[in-house]
Protein backbone atom coordinates (compact mmCIF):
# COMPACT_ATOMS: atom_id res chain seq x y z
CA UNK A 1 0.00 0.00 0.00
CA UNK A 2 1.72 3.31 -0.83
CA UNK A 3 2.66 5.90 1.63
CA UNK A 4 0.76 8.58 0.23
CA UNK A 5 -2.23 7.25 1.59
CA UNK A 6 -0.69 7.93 5.22
CA UNK A 7 0.09 11.15 4.26
CA UNK A 8 -2.78 12.52 1.83
CA UNK A 9 -4.16 16.04 1.97
CA UNK A 10 -8.35 15.87 3.67
CA UNK A 11 -10.76 14.57 5.72
CA UNK A 12 -8.84 11.72 8.44
CA UNK A 13 -10.62 8.59 8.20
CA UNK A 14 -12.15 9.69 11.98
CA UNK A 15 -13.55 12.94 10.89
CA UNK A 16 -14.95 11.17 7.93
CA UNK A 17 -16.81 8.82 9.93
CA UNK A 18 -18.40 11.13 11.96
CA UNK A 19 -19.65 13.18 8.70
CA UNK A 20 -21.09 10.03 8.00
CA UNK A 21 -22.95 9.05 10.65
CA UNK A 22 -26.52 10.28 10.31
CA UNK A 23 -26.64 10.77 6.94
CA UNK A 24 -25.72 8.25 5.39
CA UNK A 25 -27.66 4.82 5.52
CA UNK A 26 -25.50 1.51 5.67
CA UNK A 27 -27.01 -2.02 4.28
CA UNK A 28 -29.89 -2.68 6.67
CA UNK A 29 -28.64 -0.78 9.70
CA UNK A 30 -29.97 2.47 11.54
CA UNK A 31 -28.56 6.13 10.87
CA UNK A 32 -27.32 5.97 14.03
CA UNK A 33 -26.03 2.35 13.93
CA UNK A 34 -22.37 1.00 14.80
CA UNK A 35 -19.75 3.45 13.46
CA UNK A 36 -18.24 2.26 10.33
CA UNK A 37 -14.95 1.97 9.45
CA UNK A 38 -13.05 4.39 6.83
CA UNK A 39 -11.62 3.21 4.10
CA UNK A 40 -8.19 4.86 3.06
CA UNK A 41 -7.11 2.32 0.44
CA UNK A 42 -7.20 -1.06 -0.87
CA UNK A 43 -4.49 -3.22 -2.79
CA UNK A 44 -4.48 -6.58 -3.89
CA UNK A 45 -6.14 -8.79 -0.34
CA UNK A 46 -5.75 -5.98 1.59
CA UNK A 47 -7.72 -3.06 3.25
CA UNK A 48 -6.70 0.02 4.81
CA UNK A 49 -9.46 1.11 7.30
CA UNK A 50 -9.55 3.92 10.05
CA UNK A 51 -11.64 3.29 13.02
CA UNK A 52 -13.54 5.48 15.12
CA UNK A 53 -11.10 5.55 17.75
CA UNK A 54 -8.06 6.74 15.15
CA UNK A 55 -6.75 3.07 15.61
CA UNK A 56 -5.70 1.78 11.86
CA UNK A 57 -5.99 -1.61 10.01
CA UNK A 58 -4.73 -3.00 7.35
CA UNK A 59 -6.97 -6.45 7.29
CA UNK A 60 -7.15 -9.33 4.32
CA UNK A 61 -10.77 -8.74 3.01
CA UNK A 62 -12.12 -11.71 3.69
CA UNK A 63 -15.66 -11.02 2.31
CA UNK A 64 -14.32 -10.00 -0.96
CA UNK A 65 -16.76 -6.77 -0.91
CA UNK A 66 -19.77 -9.61 -0.82
CA UNK A 67 -18.20 -12.07 -3.30
CA UNK A 68 -17.31 -9.77 -5.60
CA UNK A 69 -13.50 -8.92 -5.80
CA UNK A 70 -12.00 -12.05 -6.77
CA UNK A 71 -9.07 -10.71 -8.25
CA UNK A 72 -8.13 -8.16 -5.75
CA UNK A 73 -8.46 -4.45 -5.18
CA UNK A 74 -6.34 -2.74 -7.99
CA UNK A 75 -5.40 -5.28 -10.41
CA UNK A 76 -3.40 -3.84 -13.26
CA UNK A 77 -5.46 -5.84 -16.12
CA UNK A 78 -8.82 -4.67 -14.63
CA UNK A 79 -7.20 -0.92 -13.51
CA UNK A 80 -5.94 -0.96 -17.28
CA UNK A 81 -9.33 -2.06 -19.12
CA UNK A 82 -11.42 0.45 -16.93
CA UNK A 83 -8.70 2.94 -18.14
CA UNK A 84 -8.65 2.24 -21.92
CA UNK A 85 -12.56 2.66 -21.98
CA UNK A 86 -12.72 6.16 -20.51
CA UNK A 87 -10.70 6.86 -23.29
CA UNK A 88 -13.23 5.77 -25.90
CA UNK A 89 -16.40 6.40 -24.58
CA UNK A 90 -17.55 6.04 -20.69
CA UNK A 91 -21.14 5.77 -21.55
CA UNK A 92 -24.02 5.48 -23.92
CA UNK A 93 -27.54 5.06 -23.86
CA UNK A 94 -28.47 1.23 -24.90
CA UNK A 95 -31.99 2.13 -26.72
CA UNK A 96 -31.34 1.90 -30.41
CA UNK A 97 -27.44 1.78 -30.03
CA UNK A 98 -24.52 -1.05 -29.30
CA UNK A 99 -21.00 -1.31 -28.79
CA UNK A 100 -17.90 -3.60 -29.23
CA UNK A 101 -18.21 -4.37 -24.60
CA UNK A 102 -21.38 -4.99 -24.95
CA UNK A 103 -21.28 -7.65 -27.89
CA UNK A 104 -17.91 -9.08 -27.15
CA UNK A 105 -18.93 -9.67 -23.11
CA UNK A 106 -22.46 -11.05 -24.18
CA UNK A 107 -20.66 -13.50 -26.58
CA UNK A 108 -18.74 -14.64 -23.54
CA UNK A 109 -21.16 -14.87 -21.14
CA UNK A 110 -23.06 -17.36 -23.78
CA UNK A 111 -19.69 -19.33 -24.37
CA UNK A 112 -19.36 -20.23 -20.48
CA UNK A 113 -22.61 -20.49 -19.48
CA UNK A 114 -24.60 -23.54 -19.47
CA UNK A 115 -25.57 -24.92 -23.09
CA UNK A 116 -28.81 -23.67 -23.27
CA UNK A 117 -28.36 -20.05 -22.74
CA UNK A 118 -28.02 -17.90 -26.05
CA UNK A 119 -29.18 -14.77 -24.88
CA UNK A 120 -28.26 -11.81 -22.84
CA UNK A 121 -29.94 -8.48 -21.38
CA UNK A 122 -27.45 -6.71 -18.99
CA UNK A 123 -28.99 -5.10 -16.18
CA UNK A 124 -26.98 -2.63 -13.27
CA UNK A 125 -27.50 -4.59 -10.90
CA UNK A 126 -28.62 -8.14 -9.27
CA UNK A 127 -31.67 -7.88 -7.92
CA UNK A 128 -32.65 -6.19 -11.40
CA UNK A 129 -31.49 -8.86 -13.17
CA UNK A 130 -33.89 -11.12 -10.96
CA UNK A 131 -36.81 -8.52 -11.76
CA UNK A 132 -35.92 -9.10 -15.59
CA UNK A 133 -35.70 -12.54 -15.15
CA UNK A 134 -39.14 -13.06 -13.00
CA UNK A 135 -40.79 -10.60 -16.40
CA UNK A 136 -39.66 -13.09 -18.71
CA UNK A 137 -40.97 -15.65 -17.48
CA UNK A 138 -44.55 -14.61 -16.80
CA UNK A 139 -44.25 -12.75 -20.64
CA UNK A 140 -43.18 -16.51 -21.70
CA UNK A 141 -45.97 -17.94 -19.76
CA UNK A 142 -48.42 -15.31 -21.91
CA UNK A 143 -46.46 -15.58 -24.84
CA UNK A 144 -47.30 -19.69 -25.22
CA UNK A 145 -50.73 -19.14 -23.65
CA UNK A 146 -50.53 -19.52 -20.16
CA UNK A 147 -51.42 -15.46 -18.97
CA UNK A 148 -52.60 -16.76 -16.22
CA UNK A 149 -49.68 -18.34 -14.99
CA UNK A 150 -47.86 -15.38 -12.92
CA UNK A 151 -46.23 -16.98 -9.69
CA UNK A 152 -43.23 -18.33 -8.36
CA UNK A 153 -42.00 -21.41 -6.50
CA UNK A 154 -39.46 -20.52 -4.55
CA UNK A 155 -37.18 -22.21 -1.42
CA UNK A 156 -36.86 -20.91 2.08
CA UNK A 157 -33.99 -20.04 3.07
CA UNK A 158 -33.27 -17.94 -0.25
CA UNK A 159 -32.24 -14.65 -1.02
CA UNK A 160 -32.43 -12.89 -3.98
CA UNK A 161 -32.44 -9.04 -4.04
CA UNK A 162 -34.15 -5.96 -2.74
CA UNK A 163 -36.43 -4.77 -4.98
CA UNK A 164 -39.72 -5.91 -4.83
CA UNK A 165 -40.71 -8.99 -6.96
CA UNK A 166 -37.06 -10.07 -5.94
CA UNK A 167 -38.23 -9.87 -2.32
CA UNK A 168 -41.22 -11.70 -2.39
CA UNK A 169 -39.00 -14.90 -3.70
CA UNK A 170 -36.72 -14.64 -1.18
CA UNK A 171 -37.38 -16.05 2.12
CA UNK A 172 -40.76 -15.29 3.57
CA UNK A 173 -39.54 -15.06 7.04
CA UNK A 174 -36.29 -13.24 6.64
CA UNK A 175 -36.66 -11.51 3.51
CA UNK A 176 -38.48 -8.47 4.87
CA UNK A 177 -41.89 -9.56 3.72
CA UNK A 178 -43.76 -8.46 6.67
CA UNK A 179 -42.64 -4.81 6.49
CA UNK A 180 -44.29 -4.55 2.99
CA UNK A 181 -47.51 -6.89 3.82
CA UNK A 182 -49.34 -5.47 0.76
CA UNK A 183 -46.32 -4.58 -1.56
CA UNK A 184 -44.97 -8.34 -1.96
CA UNK A 185 -46.16 -10.12 -4.10
CA UNK A 186 -47.32 -13.95 -2.24
CA UNK A 187 -45.58 -16.80 -4.03
CA UNK A 188 -45.20 -20.41 -2.95
CA UNK A 189 -42.14 -21.49 -1.12
CA UNK A 190 -40.57 -24.94 -0.24
CA UNK A 191 -38.52 -25.94 2.74
CA UNK A 192 -35.04 -25.53 2.02
CA UNK A 193 -33.59 -28.67 0.50
CA UNK A 194 -31.51 -31.44 2.30
CA UNK A 195 -28.00 -30.19 3.24
CA UNK A 196 -25.11 -31.37 1.60
CA UNK A 197 -21.26 -31.91 2.88
CA UNK A 198 -18.15 -32.10 0.89
CA UNK A 199 -16.56 -35.06 1.11
CA UNK A 200 -13.86 -35.81 -1.38
CA UNK A 201 -14.82 -33.21 -4.06
CA UNK A 202 -18.63 -34.60 -3.90
CA UNK A 203 -21.89 -33.18 -2.53
CA UNK A 204 -22.85 -35.87 -0.08
CA UNK A 205 -26.43 -35.60 1.73
CA UNK A 206 -29.26 -38.06 3.06
CA UNK A 207 -30.98 -39.94 0.00
CA UNK A 208 -34.03 -40.60 2.38
CA UNK A 209 -34.51 -37.04 3.11
CA UNK A 210 -33.61 -36.02 -0.61
CA UNK A 211 -36.69 -38.18 -2.21
CA UNK A 212 -39.02 -37.00 0.78
CA UNK A 213 -38.15 -33.29 -0.57
CA UNK A 214 -38.38 -34.12 -4.15
CA UNK A 215 -41.76 -36.05 -3.68
CA UNK A 216 -42.92 -32.47 -1.81
CA UNK A 217 -41.62 -30.68 -4.97
CA UNK A 218 -43.69 -32.74 -7.25
CA UNK A 219 -46.80 -32.48 -5.11
CA UNK A 220 -46.23 -28.94 -4.81
CA UNK A 221 -45.44 -28.15 -8.08
CA UNK A 222 -48.36 -30.33 -9.48
CA UNK A 223 -50.84 -28.77 -6.88
CA UNK A 224 -50.43 -24.91 -8.81
CA UNK A 225 -49.01 -25.72 -11.88
CA UNK A 226 -51.74 -23.93 -13.32
CA UNK A 227 -50.67 -20.29 -11.51
CA UNK A 228 -46.85 -20.69 -11.84
CA UNK A 229 -44.86 -19.26 -14.48
CA UNK A 230 -40.97 -20.84 -12.86
CA UNK A 231 -39.11 -22.34 -9.99
CA UNK A 232 -36.54 -19.83 -9.09
CA UNK A 233 -33.14 -21.16 -6.73
CA UNK A 234 -29.88 -20.31 -5.99
CA UNK A 235 -28.16 -23.74 -7.26
CA UNK A 236 -26.79 -26.05 -4.39
CA UNK A 237 -25.56 -22.96 -2.22
CA UNK A 238 -27.93 -20.55 -0.39
CA UNK A 239 -25.98 -17.51 0.35
CA UNK A 240 -27.08 -14.23 2.14
CA UNK A 241 -30.30 -16.67 3.48
CA UNK A 242 -27.91 -18.61 5.50
CA UNK A 243 -24.53 -19.88 3.98
CA UNK A 244 -26.07 -23.42 3.07
CA UNK A 245 -25.59 -25.82 1.18
CA UNK A 246 -27.71 -28.37 -0.19
CA UNK A 247 -27.97 -31.58 -2.32
CA UNK A 248 -27.30 -31.41 -6.21
CA UNK A 249 -30.33 -34.01 -6.69
CA UNK A 250 -32.94 -31.47 -5.66
CA UNK A 251 -31.54 -29.35 -8.72
CA UNK A 252 -32.03 -32.63 -10.96
CA UNK A 253 -35.30 -32.78 -9.57
CA UNK A 254 -36.44 -29.17 -9.96
CA UNK A 255 -35.47 -29.71 -13.68
CA UNK A 256 -37.79 -32.34 -14.56
CA UNK A 257 -40.40 -30.94 -12.50
CA UNK A 258 -40.36 -27.47 -14.57
CA UNK A 259 -40.20 -29.71 -17.65
CA UNK A 260 -43.37 -31.82 -16.86
CA UNK A 261 -45.37 -28.84 -16.20
CA UNK A 262 -43.69 -26.16 -18.71
CA UNK A 263 -42.68 -23.91 -15.43
CA UNK A 264 -39.39 -21.93 -16.56
CA UNK A 265 -36.43 -22.87 -14.49
CA UNK A 266 -34.07 -19.79 -13.10
CA UNK A 267 -30.58 -20.11 -11.81
CA UNK A 268 -29.76 -17.39 -9.41
CA UNK A 269 -26.17 -17.82 -9.71
CA UNK A 270 -25.19 -13.76 -8.76
CA UNK A 271 -23.40 -14.92 -5.60
CA UNK A 272 -22.04 -18.66 -6.77
CA UNK A 273 -21.33 -17.67 -10.72
CA UNK A 274 -17.68 -17.78 -11.03
CA UNK A 275 -16.07 -20.23 -9.86
CA UNK A 276 -16.81 -19.66 -6.24
CA UNK A 277 -18.43 -23.05 -5.12
CA UNK A 278 -15.39 -25.27 -6.82
CA UNK A 279 -17.01 -25.00 -10.43
CA UNK A 280 -17.80 -22.29 -12.88
CA UNK A 281 -21.21 -22.39 -12.38
CA UNK A 282 -22.92 -23.89 -9.59
CA UNK A 283 -25.28 -25.37 -11.91
CA UNK A 284 -22.45 -27.91 -12.85
CA UNK A 285 -22.85 -29.53 -9.58
CA UNK A 286 -26.32 -31.16 -10.59
CA UNK A 287 -25.05 -31.18 -14.23
CA UNK A 288 -28.56 -29.61 -14.77
CA UNK A 289 -28.81 -26.48 -16.90
CA UNK A 290 -31.79 -23.74 -16.33
CA UNK A 291 -33.61 -22.31 -18.81
CA UNK A 292 -32.78 -18.86 -17.20
CA UNK A 293 -29.61 -18.18 -15.15
CA UNK A 294 -28.57 -14.78 -13.38
CA UNK A 295 -25.28 -13.80 -12.59
CA UNK A 296 -23.44 -10.46 -11.13
CA UNK A 297 -21.15 -9.53 -8.58
CA UNK A 298 -17.53 -11.14 -9.39
CA UNK A 299 -18.66 -10.42 -13.15
CA UNK A 300 -16.64 -6.99 -13.20
CA UNK A 301 -14.28 -8.39 -10.60
CA UNK A 302 -16.20 -6.03 -8.45
CA UNK A 303 -15.54 -2.61 -10.00
CA UNK A 304 -18.57 -1.94 -11.24
CA UNK A 305 -22.08 -2.54 -10.97
CA UNK A 306 -23.71 -5.16 -13.74
CA UNK A 307 -25.07 -8.06 -13.68
CA UNK A 308 -26.67 -9.85 -16.54
CA UNK A 309 -29.72 -12.51 -17.22
CA UNK A 310 -29.17 -15.35 -19.50
CA UNK A 311 -32.33 -17.27 -21.24
CA UNK A 312 -32.51 -20.41 -23.69
CA UNK A 313 -33.66 -19.73 -27.54
CA UNK A 314 -36.86 -21.42 -27.00
CA UNK A 315 -37.49 -18.82 -24.58
CA UNK A 316 -36.51 -16.08 -26.25
CA UNK A 317 -37.89 -17.15 -29.58
CA UNK A 318 -41.49 -17.78 -27.76
CA UNK A 319 -41.53 -13.88 -26.17
CA UNK A 320 -40.26 -12.80 -29.89
CA UNK A 321 -42.79 -14.14 -31.51
CA UNK A 322 -45.91 -13.34 -28.98
CA UNK A 323 -47.83 -9.46 -29.89
CA UNK A 324 -45.54 -7.64 -27.80
CA UNK A 325 -42.28 -8.98 -29.25
CA UNK A 326 -39.93 -7.44 -26.62
CA UNK A 327 -38.78 -8.18 -23.23
CA UNK A 328 -40.17 -4.98 -21.06
CA UNK A 329 -37.17 -3.42 -19.67
CA UNK A 330 -34.84 -0.85 -20.21
CA UNK A 331 -32.61 0.64 -17.29
CA UNK A 332 -30.45 3.89 -18.07
CA UNK A 333 -27.53 2.75 -17.59
CA UNK A 334 -27.71 -1.00 -19.54
CA UNK A 335 -24.93 -2.54 -20.51
CA UNK A 336 -22.78 0.23 -19.50
CA UNK A 337 -19.82 0.42 -21.40
CA UNK A 338 -17.08 0.82 -18.29
CA UNK A 339 -18.65 -2.19 -16.38
CA UNK A 340 -19.07 -4.18 -19.81
CA UNK A 341 -15.31 -3.39 -20.28
CA UNK A 342 -13.61 -4.58 -17.21
CA UNK A 343 -16.46 -7.86 -16.89
CA UNK A 344 -14.81 -9.11 -19.97
CA UNK A 345 -11.17 -8.03 -18.42
CA UNK A 346 -12.00 -10.00 -15.15
CA UNK A 347 -13.50 -13.33 -17.49
CA UNK A 348 -9.93 -13.10 -19.13
CA UNK A 349 -8.35 -13.10 -15.36
CA UNK A 350 -10.47 -15.87 -14.42
CA UNK A 351 -8.62 -17.91 -17.08
CA UNK A 352 -5.36 -17.14 -17.41
CA UNK A 353 -5.06 -16.68 -13.47
CA UNK A 354 -6.56 -20.83 -13.66
CA UNK A 355 -9.79 -19.91 -11.22
CA UNK A 356 -9.81 -24.28 -10.50
CA UNK A 357 -6.31 -24.15 -9.08
CA UNK A 358 -7.06 -20.69 -6.55
CA UNK A 359 -10.42 -22.19 -5.79
CA UNK A 360 -9.03 -25.49 -5.06
CA UNK A 361 -6.01 -23.96 -2.93
CA UNK A 362 -8.38 -21.76 -1.48
CA UNK A 363 -10.66 -24.51 -0.12
CA UNK A 364 -8.02 -27.18 0.98
CA UNK A 365 -6.34 -23.75 3.04
CA UNK A 366 -9.68 -22.85 4.56
CA UNK A 367 -10.75 -26.72 5.30
CA UNK A 368 -7.39 -27.05 7.53
CA UNK A 369 -7.68 -23.27 8.91
CA UNK A 370 -11.47 -23.94 10.26
CA UNK A 371 -11.20 -26.93 11.49
CA UNK A 372 -9.88 -26.00 14.99
CA UNK A 373 -13.45 -23.53 15.34
CA UNK A 374 -15.44 -27.07 15.83
CA UNK A 375 -13.94 -27.60 18.47
CA UNK A 376 -15.29 -24.29 20.35
CA UNK A 377 -17.90 -24.18 22.73
CA UNK A 378 -20.06 -21.69 20.76
CA UNK A 379 -19.77 -23.39 17.37
CA UNK A 380 -22.73 -25.40 15.83
CA UNK A 381 -20.91 -26.39 12.55
CA UNK A 382 -18.11 -25.72 10.39
CA UNK A 383 -18.67 -25.99 6.33
CA UNK A 384 -16.76 -25.61 3.16
CA UNK A 385 -17.34 -25.19 -0.09
CA UNK A 386 -15.02 -24.11 -3.04
CA UNK A 387 -13.70 -20.63 -1.90
CA UNK A 388 -16.82 -20.42 1.00
CA UNK A 389 -16.13 -21.03 4.42
CA UNK A 390 -18.85 -20.86 7.06
CA UNK A 391 -18.66 -21.00 11.31
CA UNK A 392 -22.41 -21.37 12.39
CA UNK A 393 -22.48 -20.49 15.88
CA UNK A 394 -24.99 -21.19 18.42
CA UNK A 395 -26.41 -18.34 18.76
CA UNK A 396 -26.42 -14.75 17.58
CA UNK A 397 -23.15 -13.24 16.32
CA UNK A 398 -22.15 -10.07 18.70
CA UNK A 399 -21.32 -8.15 14.72
CA UNK A 400 -19.48 -5.11 16.01
CA UNK A 401 -17.55 -6.78 19.04
CA UNK A 402 -16.42 -9.74 16.46
CA UNK A 403 -15.66 -7.95 13.55
CA UNK A 404 -13.12 -6.11 16.31
CA UNK A 405 -11.64 -9.17 17.24
CA UNK A 406 -11.18 -10.07 13.74
CA UNK A 407 -9.33 -6.82 12.91
CA UNK A 408 -7.29 -7.27 16.08
CA UNK A 409 -6.01 -10.49 14.13
CA UNK A 410 -5.67 -8.81 10.54
CA UNK A 411 -9.27 -9.92 8.95
CA UNK A 412 -12.25 -7.91 8.08
CA UNK A 413 -15.49 -9.76 8.19
CA UNK A 414 -19.26 -9.60 8.09
CA UNK A 415 -20.72 -11.97 9.84
CA UNK A 416 -24.93 -12.00 10.05
CA UNK A 417 -27.22 -13.86 12.52
CA UNK A 418 -25.64 -16.44 13.83
CA UNK A 419 -23.19 -16.84 10.63
CA UNK A 420 -19.42 -15.59 10.73
CA UNK A 421 -18.56 -16.83 6.91
CA UNK A 422 -15.78 -15.73 4.53
CA UNK A 423 -15.34 -16.37 0.70
CA UNK A 424 -11.41 -14.57 -0.30
CA UNK A 425 -10.39 -13.46 -3.02
CA UNK A 426 -8.89 -16.09 -5.48
CA UNK A 427 -5.72 -14.11 -5.37
CA UNK A 428 -5.02 -15.01 -1.41
CA UNK A 429 -1.73 -17.58 -0.80
CA UNK A 430 -1.89 -20.23 1.37
CA UNK A 431 -0.18 -17.74 3.96
CA UNK A 432 -3.10 -15.25 3.70
CA UNK A 433 -6.22 -17.93 3.55
CA UNK A 434 -4.49 -19.43 6.64
CA UNK A 435 -4.45 -15.68 8.46
CA UNK A 436 -8.09 -15.70 7.43
CA UNK A 437 -8.63 -18.83 9.10
CA UNK A 438 -7.22 -18.66 12.51
CA UNK A 439 -8.06 -15.29 12.75
CA UNK A 440 -11.94 -15.96 12.43
CA UNK A 441 -11.35 -19.29 14.74
CA UNK A 442 -9.22 -16.73 17.06
CA UNK A 443 -12.09 -14.03 17.19
CA UNK A 444 -14.82 -16.02 17.74
CA UNK A 445 -12.94 -17.85 20.78
CA UNK A 446 -12.49 -14.09 22.43
CA UNK A 447 -15.73 -12.89 21.94
CA UNK A 448 -18.39 -16.08 21.96
CA UNK A 449 -16.11 -19.02 23.74
C1 LIG B 1 -26.37 -10.23 -3.97
C2 LIG B 1 -27.40 -11.12 -4.54
C3 LIG B 1 -28.50 -10.60 -5.26
C4 LIG B 1 -28.73 -9.12 -5.42
O1 LIG B 1 -27.73 -8.48 -6.14
P1 LIG B 1 -27.53 -6.88 -5.98
O2 LIG B 1 -26.46 -6.57 -6.97
O3 LIG B 1 -27.14 -6.65 -4.56
O4 LIG B 1 -28.84 -6.26 -6.31
C5 LIG B 1 -29.39 -11.49 -5.79
N1 LIG B 1 -29.24 -12.81 -5.65
C6 LIG B 1 -28.20 -13.35 -4.98
C7 LIG B 1 -28.07 -14.84 -4.87
C8 LIG B 1 -27.25 -12.52 -4.39
O5 LIG B 1 -26.24 -13.05 -3.69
Amino acid sequence: MSERSHTAQGPTGRALISRDRGLLWHPYAPLNGPAPYAVAAAAGVRLRLDAADGTVFTPMDAMSSWWSAVHGYRHPVLDTALRNQTEQFSHVMFGGLTHEPAVRLAEELVRITPEPLQHVFFADSGSVSVEVALKLAVQYQGAIGSAHRQKFLALRGAYHGDTFAAMSVCDPVDGMHSAFPSLVAQQYFLPRPPSARLVDGVLVSDPAEVAAWVALLSETAARHAGELAGIIVEPVLQGAGGMYVYAPECLAAARRVSDEHRLLLIFDEIATGFGRTGKLFAAEWAGVAPDVMCVGKALTGGYLTLAAMLCSRAVADAITASPVSALLHGPTFMANPLACAVALAALGLLDSAGWQQQVAGVEKGLTAALAPATDLASVRDVRVLGAVGVVQLKTPVDVPALTRAALEHGVWLRPFRDLVYTMPPYISSPDEVAVIGSGITAAIAQVHG
